[in-house]
């Protein structure tokens, strides 16, 4: 199938099944967050603006999702290695513990792969000046809430999508019997783990917070507080923080305020959300072009 015909097909098949992924899981968390906040409660035109920026980000990273996936395939024939493949009906013939486990499994082994990579994507996306123009779209919100976990710029997830093929994609062969089914189990809790850490409900789970990522631990990574700045990038396990020295523990009381302050505000209309930051992108691209030419005439 050519790049059109598996846009076109796509574009047909998220509708209306995006809406229902997207809005009904949303609510058990708003109404526990109206119950408990943090400080001040979200607003509704918080959570409406979250789920406009989710549903246009949703198609309009959708080309270059496709163009990742279709170059991937293109190039993995090519490779001197062959990617490694994984059956997790190997783990079902251990005796005793054997579907339980391979179900375990399904979810564990594609989270620690995930975990890994987005460790290493998230962190690049604050070190990286373009890469932190799409990015900080998500750390905007000013009063962080359950719906913020969809909070995504086109384009910082159509760089997620390449980051993943260059990564994992020519290392794993994802064409597994059952990788689809571990990732949608892998999925499933990820989404409903990344509902739960970005609600503003002030709950303390210290038990927790080395082991899965908590709202109080990625409440420090959205802080405006510089000192949290740079903490707990993790998108479900905090493993690979406190591996690579970037953990930060939650005190007892820590509940920091989340936005960006002066350094940018949250955006009010979807199309400076969507736009702002392409031309931001573009800026910081065309200066470092421009000083770069300065050097070499001088
Ligand atoms: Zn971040
Ligand atoms: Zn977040």
């Amino acid at each position: 199938m050519g790049f059109l015909q598996i846009l076109l097909s796509s574009v047909k098949g998220m509708f209306p099944d995006l809406l229902y992924w997207t809005i009904p899981p949303l609510v058990p968390f708003i109404i526990a967050e109206q119950i408990w906040p943090v400080h001040a409660r979200p607003k509704w035109r918080d959570y409406g603006m979250n789920i406009v920026i989710a549903l246009t980000t949703s198609y309009l990273a959708l080309p270059l999702g496709i163009l990742a996936g279709i170059w991937s395939a293109a190039l993995r024939p090519h490779l001197p290695w062959k990617a490694i493949s994984l059956s997790f009906h190997d783990i079902a013939a251990v005796p005793v513990a054997g579907r339980p486990l391979e179900i375990v499994a399904m979810i564990f082994v594609p989270l620690l792969a995930h975990d890994f990579w987005f460790y290493w994507s998230h962190r690049l996306e604050h070190a990286v000046p373009v890469l932190w123009s799409f990015h900080k779209l998500h750390h905007s919100d000013e009063l962080m809430n359950t719906s913020t976990w969809a909070r995504d710029h086109f384009l910082q997830n159509s760089w997620r999508a390449f980051f993943s093929i260059f990564t994992l994609g020519l290392f794993f062969d994802l064409d597994f019997t059952d990788a689809g089914k571990a990732a949608l189990f892998s999925f499933m809790f990820l989404a409903g783990l990344s509902l739960f850490y970005h609600s503003a409900i002030r709950v303390r789970l210290p038990w927790l917070d080395r082991i899965l990522v908590t709202p109080q631990v990625h409440r420090i990574h959205h802080s405006v507080d510089p000192v949290h700045h740079n903490r707990n990038f993790a998108d479900a396990l905090p493993i690979f923080d406190i591996i690579f020295g970037t953990y930060h523990r939650p005190a007892p009381e820590e509940f920091p305020t989340t936005g960006l302050g002066d350094e940018y505000r949250a955006p009010r209309s979807i199309w400076s959300a969507q736009i702002g930051p392409v031309r931001d992108a573009a800026k910081l691209l065309l200066t470092k072009r421009s000083s770069e030419r300065e050097t070499a005439v001088r």
